[in-house]
C-alpha cells in the first residue's frame, strides 16, 4: 500500500490577542463626510486597540450598481485612498478586497440557509433602497446583501462592527446568524457587536435624512476647498425662512447639524444658534463659520491623501498584503465551519 495522499497542511493563524474589527465601504464612490463620522472616525480611534479588518466590499456594489461596474476599480482605490487620508493607518490594519476573499461567498451560501426570505425583508435598509433606486422588487442578490455582510463579519470571526445607524440592523442580522449557526452545529462564532457613533445619521445638504454616495447630496473628504464652498453656501437651511430677521428653526436643520459635528468653537455654535432662533443672523454668515469650521477639518485629512496619492503602487500593495492575511483567517474559519457542518468530506 502506498501512503494515503496528505491533505494540504493548514497553516493556522496566528493566535488571536486582541479583539478584532471588521468594518468596510462598498466602493460606491468617495467617502463624504458622513461616512466619516459614521464609522472612519471609530476606525482610526480604535486601530491600536482592536485587531482591525477594513473590508472594501467590491461584491456589495453589485447589489445597486450592476449596470456602472466600469468606475469599480477607480472606486476601490479612492476607498483606499479616503480611508488612509481619515487616518486609517495600514501599519495597524488589515485592508481586504472583499472578492479576492473566495471564503466569503461560500460562507455567504451556508448563511442563507439559516435566513428566512420574511426576516431579511422586513430589514429597514431594503426598503430605502428600492425608494432611491426606483424599484418595486429586488433581485435575490440585493435580498441576500445583510447575509453577505453577515459573512463578511463572521469570517474573520469579528468581535465589533463600527457602523452608522443606518447599518445597525445588518449588524442584528449577523448575531442572529451567529446564534443560529453556533446552536445548529458548534459553537464557532462570536456574536458582533455593532458600534455606533454618538451622533446620528447626517444629513444630505439638500436636508435629506442622509448624505450617501449614490445620492448626489454628499461633501466629499476629497472636494477641493472651492467645491466645498459651492456646496456649503447652496445647503438646504430652514425653508420658511426669508429674511435674516425672521426667527429661524435650529432643530434637524441641517447646517446646525453640521455645525454641531464639525465646529469645534462650541461658543460660536451657541451664538449662531440663538441669534438665528432670535432672527439676528443671517443665512450666509452661519454657512461662512460652517464652511471655516469644514476647510479646517478637511485640511489635514486633504494633506495626507496627497502624501499617499503620491505614491503611485501603494494601494494595490496595501490591499494584496491584507487580502493575502485575510484569506488566510477566512481559511480557518471555513476549515471550522465544514467540519461542524459535516461537509468536510474529500479533504475540504
Ligand atoms: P451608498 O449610498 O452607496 O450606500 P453610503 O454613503 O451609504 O453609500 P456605505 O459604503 O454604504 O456608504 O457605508 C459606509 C459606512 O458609512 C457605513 O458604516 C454606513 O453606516 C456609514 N454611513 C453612510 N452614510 C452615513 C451618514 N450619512 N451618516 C453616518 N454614517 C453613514
Ligand atoms: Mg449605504
Amino acid at each position: 500500500m502506498t501512503a494515503a495522499v496528505s491533505t494540504p497542511k493548514m497553516t493556522a493563524p496566528a493566535k488571536r490577542t486582541r479583539k478584532r474589527i471588521l468594518t468596510g465601504d462598498r466602493p460606491t464612490g468617495p467617502l463624504h463626510v458622513g461616512n466619516y463620522v459614521g464609522t472612519l472616525a471609530n476606525r482610526a480611534r480604535l486601530q491600536d486597540e482592536y485587531d482591525t479588518f477594513l473590508l472594501v466590499a467590491d461584491h456589495h456594489m453589485l447589489t445597486t450598481r450592476l449596470t456602472a461596474l466600469a468606475e469599480i476599480e477607480a472606486n476601490i482605490r479612492d476607498d483606499v485612498l479616503d480611508n488612509l487620508a481619515a487616518g486609517v493607518d495600514p501599519e495597524k490594519v488589515t485592508y481586504v478586497l472583499q472578492s479576492l476573499v473566495p471564503q466569503i461567498p461560500e460562507l455567504h451560501l451556508y448563511f442563507s440557509m439559516l435566513v428566512s426570505v420574511p426576516r431579511v425583508q422586513r430589514i429597514p435598509t431594503l426598503k430605502d433602497q428600492l425608494r432611491d433606486l426606483g424599484l418595486r422588487e429586488p433581485t435575490y442578490g440585493l435580498l441576500g446583501y445583510p447575509v453577505l455582510q453577515a459573512a463578511d463579519i463572521l469570517c474573520v470571526k469579528g468581535d465589533l462592527v463600527p457602523v452608522g445607524k443606518d447599518q445597525e440592523s445588518h449588524v442584528e442580522l449577523t448575531r442572529e446568524i451567529a446564534r443560529r449557526f453556533n446552536e445548529l452545529f458548534a459553537p464557532i462564532f462570536p456574536e458582533p457587536q455593532a458600534l455606533l457613533p454618538d451622533v446620528g445619521l447626517l444629513p444630505g445638504t439638500d436636508g435629506r435624512e442622509k448624505m450617501g454616495k449614490s445620492l448626489d447630496n454628499a461633501i466629499y473628504l476629497s472636494d477641493d476647498p472651492r467645491t466645498v464652498e459651492r456646496k456649503v453656501m447652496g445647503m438646504y437651511t430652514d425653508p420658511k425662512r426669508i429674511r435674516a430677521t425672521d426667527p429661524g428653526t435650529v432643530e434637524g436643520n441641517p447646517v446646525f447639524v453640521y455645525h454641531d459635528t464639525f465646529n469645534t468653537d462650541r461658543a460660536e455654535v451657541e451664538d449662531l444658534r440663538r441669534r438665528y432662533r432670535e432672527g439676528r443672523v443671517g443665512d450666509v454668515e452661519v454657512k461662512r463659520r460652517l464652511l471655516a469650521a469644514l476647510q479646517a477639518f478637511l485640511a489635514p485629512i486633504r494633506e495626507r491623501r496627497a502624501e499617499y496619492a503620491a505614491r503611485p503602487r501603494l494601494v494595490d500593495e496595501i490591499l494584496a498584503a491584507g487580502s493575502e492575511r485575510a484569506r488566510r483567517e477566512a481559511a480557518q474559519t471555513l476549515h471550522e465551519v465544514r467540519a461542524a457542518m459535516k461537509l468536510d468530506y474529500f479533504g475540504r
